[in-house]
């Protein structure tokens, strides 16, 4: 006899695990199956939190060693304990995955461990520690990506690895080479950088962070180049050769680069592996993703996708909109994700945070648009902070100075960006925003007036 349950999610991670939360709220028997031990899916385990405790870590050695001085503090000896680096890492990331399995027995979600495989519409077999036939009214799908591949490159799990291996490395690399000048990359090159590896990134556009505002993006290469990133653009990655512990990786046409560590980070594809799709009749898009409709639904009754597995940014903040939008759909008929408004945000130093259109974007689009821009170095606090790289960018409409779009490059620029995700959200103007009082001295500051020089009254330039 099957389990019976109202709703069953296949994926614990943001999307599976807040969708299935939102539903025990919302009254139904809801489940959650995961391969995993623990639950959090990648963006926990071996994704955002624990790339942003090694993004913390290697910052605080960096000023130690390098900032601290200029702050009146000096600190002798400096010196780095990578076990304990790593062991704190770890510490957050089982701390925040048990947290959610506390978190489903607050809200009475029955979790089962194993894989879940749809064998019907309505039925879902669990296979692994859990053995056990499934069947409810709703199955959300949220499997979520896995590393893209790349011919010619074989990954080794070691010297020739993925973030997951670069979240671990039991030493600094001397000669990192990351393939793709993305969020990844750029983050996990950071974190070595800053550790003491030399770090090159092969990218195979001639730019930086595809997607992104490209004048921001021209910025974050300068400054990451003065901290030591080595960048070679339009290299396109043919082969990575192991021999012993070096590797050599080709270039289309470009001279071979020598390292130690490979990092490959040309993005992810969406995770459909044995998930039972074909055998009702989900067929899968050009891009291996699953087609929905507006409200989630596959061409499956009952069978819903969200995250990852389905179009748009593969965002943990978006995999979990979709996953309350999804079963708010299904529960009170009205679920909503506006798309317009999901910030991205790059953890490096500075941060680099964006939401709404890229220039390019609306020139494509024919949209006018007026634009404004502040940089950190006429703000208070962030000369406090002695952190004053970077802008505040405000694009608006021409004619009723709708903000469009707004990208920060500068600190804090992934917290100060949700005032501009709320203002879109909201279809505020850039008057909006510049008539909003600001506290004094903070960043955000710095998004008043860029608002503020959108009509050209911005005070502090
Ligand atoms: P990405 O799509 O951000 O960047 C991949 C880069 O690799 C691109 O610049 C691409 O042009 C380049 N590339 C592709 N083929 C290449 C080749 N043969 N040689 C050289 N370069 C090549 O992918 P990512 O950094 O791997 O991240 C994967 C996903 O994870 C992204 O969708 C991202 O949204 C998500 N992510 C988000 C965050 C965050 O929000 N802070 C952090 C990490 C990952």
């Amino acid at each position: 006899m099957a389990n019976q349950h109202d709703l069953v999610v296949i994926g614990a991670g943001p999307g599976g695990y807040v969708a299935a939360i939102r539903a025990a709220q919302l009254g139904l028997n809801t489940a959650c199956i995961d391969a995993e031990a623990a639950l959090g899916g990648t963006c926990l385990r071996v994704g955002c939190i624990p790339s942003k405790a090694l993004l913390e870590s290697s910052e605080r050695f960096h000023e130690a060693g390098h900032v601290l001085a200029d702050f009146g503090v000096k600190v002798g000896g400096v010196e780095l304990d990578l076990p304990r680096m790593l062991a704190r890492k770890d510490g957050i990331v089982s701390g925040l995955t048990q947290g959610v399995a506390g978190l489903f027995k607050k809200n009475k979600v029955t979790r089962y461990h194993g894989h879940g495989k749809l064998v019907g519409p309505g039925r879902v077999a669990v296979s692994g520690p859990d053995t056990v036939e499934l069947s409810a009214k709703h199955v959300v799908i949220a499997t979520g990506s896995k590393v893209a591949t790349l011919r010619g490159i074989e990954l080794d799990g070691d010297r020739i690895g993925t973030s997951t291996e670069a979240l671990s490395y039991s030493s600094v690399p001397q000669h990192l080479v990351v393939i793709g000048a993305g969020y990844i990359g750029l983050e996990l090159g950071s974190v070595w950088q800053r550790l003491g590896a030399k770090v090159t990134v092969l990218e195979y556009l001639e730019r930086i962070l595809p997607g992104m505002d490209a004048e921001i993006a021209r910025e974050a290469e300068r400054i990451f180049e003065k901290q030591g990133i080595e960048f070679k653009l339009g290299a396109r990655v043919t082969s990575a050769t192991r021999s012993g512990d070096e590797v050599t990786v080709g270039i289309d046409g470009q001279e071979s680069v020598r390292c130690d560590r490979v990092l490959l980070a040309v993005g992810r594809v969406p995770n459909t592996d044995d998930l039972g799709l074909s055998s009702v009749g989900i067929v899968l898009d050009p891009r291996g993703r699953i087609p929905i409709d507006d409200h989630f639904r596959t061409v499956v009754p009952g069978v819903y996708a969200i995250g990852d597995v389905v179009r748009g940014p593969m965002l943990a903040h978006k995999a979990e909109e979709e996953g309350v939008a999804c079963v708010e759909q299904i529960v009170t008929g009205y679920g909503h994700v506006n798309y317009d408004a999901i910030p991205g945000v790059v953890y490096t130093h500075p941060e680099i945070a964006s939401v709404g259109k890229t220039e390019e974007e609306l020139n494509a689009q024919g949209v006018p648009y007026k634009k404004g821009s502040f940089p950190f170095m006429a703000n208070g606090r962030a000369r406090a902070l002695g952190a004053t790289e970077g802008r505040v960018k405000i694009l608006a409409h021409t004619q009723t100075d709708r903000i469009l779009g707004v990208h920060v490059i500068g600190p804090r620029a992934g917290d100060l960006i949700a005032e501009a995700a709320v203002a879109i959200e909201f279809s505020a103007s850039a008057e909006d925003i510049a008539r909003s009082s600001h506290a004094h001295p903070t960043l955000a500051e710095a998004m008043k007036e860029a608002a503020l020089a959108v009509d050209r009254r911005a005070i502090h330039i």
